[in-house]
């Protein structure tokens, strides 16, 4: 089969590979119907992913139809279409119960697909502990639409619940890309009073009120943030901020537009440390959530799809076929062509 391989030192390459087998009895083996290319690829790529491991098929975000099931297996059967998680997790251990599945101590626990197992930019694919990985996707749901589920809408999703949003609250999202988009997505499940994006780019903030996923769009290149956001809230600053951006200044930019007492999500993955100045910061008494998704919520995303609370149709801007996916990652990495997420068939 063909499948996108990580070959360490900023290189990857799509070649043959075998076909996955069962290895234990929780296992599975998907067929993948649908993929895509996540900035997490890139920054894997870019070596700034210490723990994925040369030689990976890349590849975290996908659906597809179960081909074979190991005899532990209870909650899918073959010929099922599922929506595929990006977590591979016990559902057992210290973490898992809590929910914490990130952090899963299973070997093939926390985000491993794609990045220590081999992943989803192949035509197959073996997912470890099947029964909590891999959701049934509603009949009325297509692969399109279900697409996200695993990653950047558990993402989303995720982000929005840590944020304690409040009805009325005004939520500042910086970052308009497919991390913000779906976090803006989830944030509105909430009802705040206002969802302002914040994003250099024009496009992606045209695009994001036109599908009505932010109320307001502030573009730092052309107006102050901090005095746009203090406008909105009586001089206040954000009641929560979301940073989705993961830029050289989006983290200082996350905490000076919070208001006092606000929450701060930061969902972006930076390739860099970032400056946390408590004297500066002192008495504004803000709380900070960190980290990568706990993506346990597939079913009730897959729910609100189905009921059509939440649609991400509006991410795929392209589409193409796994043979041409080196050509995407280009188009994708370099953000061509108004590109915001393609939606690939092996
Ligand atoms: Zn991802
Ligand atoms: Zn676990």
């Amino acid at each position: 089969m063909k499948a996108v391989v990580y070959k360490g030192n900023g290189q990857i390459a799509l070649e043959e590979h075998n076909l996955p087998k069962l290895v234990k009895e929780t296992d599975a083996v998907v067929k993948v119907t649908l993929t895509t290319i996540c900035s997490s690829d890139i920054h894997i790529r870019h070596g700034a992913v210490p723990r994925a491991v040369p030689g990976v098929i890349l590849g975290h975000e996908f659906v597809g139809i179960v081909e074979e099931t190991g005899s532990a297996v209870r909650n899918v059967k073959a010929g099922d279409r599922v929506a595929v998680n990006v977590e591979t997790f016990c559902g057992e251990c210290f973490f898992c119960r809590r929910g914490f599945v990130n952090n899963c101590t299973d070997s093939e626990g926390g985000w491993a697909l794609g990045c220590r197992i081999d992943g989803g930019q192949a035509e197959y694919v073996r997912i470890p502990h099947a029964d909590q990985g891999l959701t049934k996707i509603p009949d009325n749901v297509t692969d399109e639409q279900a697409l996200f589920t695993g990653d950047l809408l558990s993402t989303g999703f995720w982000a929005a619940k840590m944020e304690e949003i409040e009805p009325g609250d005004t939520v500042a999202v910086i970052g308009a890309g497919p991390t913000g988009m779906c976090a803006m997505m989830a944030a509105r499940l909430y009802h705040p009073g206002c969802i302002a994006a914040v994003d250099i780019d024009q496009r992606r903030l045209d695009t994001v009120l036109q599908n009505n996923l932010a109320d307001i769009a502030v573009n730092p290149r052309v107006e102050d943030v901090y005095g746009r956001i203090a406008a909105l809230t009586g001089g206040r600053g954000a009641d929560r901020v979301i940073e989705a951006a993961g830029g050289s200044n989006t983290f200082e930019m996350a905490w000076q537009i919070a208001r006092p007492n606000a929450v701060v999500g930061l969902v972006a993955m930076y390739e860099e440390n970032q400056i946390l100045p408590l004297p500066q910061m002192y008495g504004k008494n803000l709380t900070f959530k960190t980290g990568g998704v706990d993506a346990n919520s597939c079913g009730e995303i897959l729910r609100l799809i189905s009921e059509g609370s939440l649609d991400a149709r509006c991410l795929i801007t392209h589409e193409g076929r796994l043979e041409d996916i080196m050509e995407a990652y280009r188009i994708f990495e370099n953000r061509e062509d108004g590109v915001i997420k393609w939606a690939i068939r092996p």
